[in-house]
């Protein structure tokens, strides 16, 4: 077999007769849902903009430029978003791509890096990780690609900027592998880099695809070279062609060929060399999204694994937004569509609550303007509006009782307490804390000596929004002040006598989350680890699951 007929069987679906369960199957095997997971500047955006110059946008949620203006300061971005009247970190969208349907989640960046951001990650079936070639793997990437390990994500790598004076290859690659502890499988090399940047080498082709710089390519302008023409690019460039010839050797020498199987099991990723602003390399990326990339995939749940071509309707909410739009004071449940086919005005139950649900109203965005979405399936996302019905983790069905699994909570790294500026609030601080954290906007903590309650949050700018949030929504006008935590682990252990000692001994270092969950805060690294070795039969978790 050779390495290039390692193609999915994802795509080409059989079209020539009707489909006994309304074409659900076929519809699954198409769609690709994503996310680009990269430390801000490495090129998230560009790259953004470049697939969807491929793609026919089908559905958008803000534009590529809104999200752009997300990564001003922390401070402008209330400002932005009330001016624009739809949220900076909101987006979806769907583009269609060589008879593929494909769903790109957003990430938000930044330092307002936020659960959501981890969340979304739940949603996705693949992710692209763009990797900036001169810093290579930078904090953020580290942090988003533990969050894809946890359900062996399979991710695609693009190491931008090669039209600059970057670091070497090889080092880069070795970088990915020690730190991300991800085997790396090049597909292109690139050849020179900067002002000396040729192009890149496809190993699997063989084929050479010539650089010339210019942002508004269109993909068929890209030359490609073949046989001959790649041993005349060898006498206009010895060096450079050498050079890639002795590294791609070194690296296919060291067993680092492309398997479909590993690569989607999460233990190996295809390597790609471009640049994002020159639209170079970006065709790659798309094309092994769809040749490789998993169409949506099976989901666990509490009772059974639910297939996406089942014909019944099954979703999970995995985020929520809160005033999308300042003329509808509602909220947006965003969620992905695990199973069967979504269409307008049909009645599914709400698992938690085991209501009936009428989904008269799911939509998406394009631009600014909500757009009615006609029908969904597994790996689209759609957005149901809700006055706090829904919770993030909740599910609706057409029937069956079921919870998906895998949709975490995070152990926060920043706490705050709230303090009232007008003491009589305190009813109404305690309500909107309560909605807030149902929403997932924070989370709430009861420490179990005293009732102020703690805030927690991974990124600094949840607590902004939840300030404004709270004078805004429920009149009350409160100040965050840090406590002195560094982090907190839910802590659970199956001898109930064991873990009621453990409480009484440990009384002003634990709390109850929303849930009544115990969570132990700790005030150093150093203190959580003593904890720990003292406390050897108890679990200290770093995330938790909803439901
Ligand atoms: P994000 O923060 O990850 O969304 O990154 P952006 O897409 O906004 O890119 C960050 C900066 O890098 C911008 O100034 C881009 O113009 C620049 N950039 C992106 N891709 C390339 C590239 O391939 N080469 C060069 N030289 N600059 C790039």
């Amino acid at each position: 077999l050779h390495m290039t007929d390692q193609v999915n069987d994802n795509t080409a679906p059989d079209t020539s007769a009707p489909a006994a369960d309304g074409g659900v199957a076929r519809e699954v095997k198409r769609r690709r849902t994503f996310a680009i997971i990269s430390h801000p500047d490495a090129g998230k955006t560009t790259l953004t903009e470049k697939l969807l110059l491929f793609g026919g946008a089908i559905q958008m949620a803000g534009t590529v430029k809104a999200r752009k203006s997300g990564r001003h300061a922390t401070s402008d971005w209330l400002e932005i978003e009330k001016q624009r009247g739809i949220s900076v970190a909101s987006s979806v969208m769907q583009f269609a791509y060589d008879d593929c349907v494909i769903n790109l989640l957003d990430t938000p960046g930044h330092q307002d890096f936020s659960e959501d951001t981890y969340r979304v990650l739940t949603a996705v079936d693949a992710a692209v990780m763009v990797v900036d070639a001169a810093k290579g793997v930078e904090a953020q990437t580290i942090k988003l690609l533990e969050v894809c390990r946890l359900r062996n994500t399979p991710i695609i790598t693009f190491i931008n900027k090669m039209d600059r004076e970057v670091r070497e290859p090889l080092e880069v690659l070795d970088e990915i592998e020690s730190v991300l502890k991800i085997h790396c499988a090049p597909v292109t090399w690139p050849i020179g880099m900067g002002k000396r940047f040729q192009g890149v080498y496809h190993l699997l082709n063989d084929e050479v695809m010539r650089f010339t710089p210019g942002e508004e390519k269109a993909d068929q302008e890209v030359e490609v070279l073949k046989g001959a023409q790649i041993d005349k690019l060898t006498e206009q460039c010895p060096s450079e062609m050498q050079t890639m010839r002795d590294e791609t050797e070194l690296v296919m020498g060291a067993g680092a060929s492309f398997d479909l199987e590993e690569f989607l099991k999460g233990k190996q990723t295809p390597v790609f060399f471009g640049s994002g602003i020159n639209n170079f390399g970006v065709r790659e990326v798309l094309r092994a999204l769809v040749d490789w990339a998993p169409s949506p995939l099976p989901r666990e749940t509490d009772k059974r694994m639910v297939r996406p071509d089942e014909p019944a309707f099954t979703g999970f909410v995995f985020k929520i937004q809160a005033n999308m739009d300042p003329n509808h004071r509602d909220r947006i449940a965003f969620m992905r569509v695990c199973s069967g086919r979504y269409s307008p005005g049909m009645k599914v139950k709400h698992r938690r609550t085991g209501k009936e649900m009428k989904l008269a109203n799911a939509v998406t965005f394009m631009a600014n303007e909500r757009t009615r979405m006609d029908e969904a399936y597994a790996g689209d996302i759609i957005g149901v509006h809700n006055h706090g019905q829904l919770q993030i983790g909740d599910v609706l069905t057409e029937g069956e009782a079921l919870t998906f699994k895998g949709i975490p909570y995070f152990a926060p790294e920043l706490f705050s307490r709230a303090r009232l500026r007008d003491p009589m609030k305190a009813k109404q601080l305690e309500k909107g804390l309560r909605q807030l954290g149902e929403e997932g906007a924070v989370q709430v903590f009861l420490p179990l000596v005293d009732n102020t309650p703690l805030i927690g949050a991974v990124g600094q700018l949840q607590f902004e929004v939840v300030e404004h949030r709270l004078k805004d929504e429920y009149g009350v006008d409160a100040v965050f002040e840090r406590a002195g935590i560094h982090t907190a682990r839910w802590v659970t252990c199956p001898d109930a006598n064991h873990l009621n000692e453990f409480v009484k001994a440990n009384q002003g270092r634990l709390a109850k989350d929303v849930d009544g969950n115990y969570a132990y805060l700790a005030d150093t690294g150093v203190n959580l680890r003593l904890a720990q070795e003292r406390w050897p039969k108890v679990q200290f978790h770093a995330t938790r699951e909803h439901g």
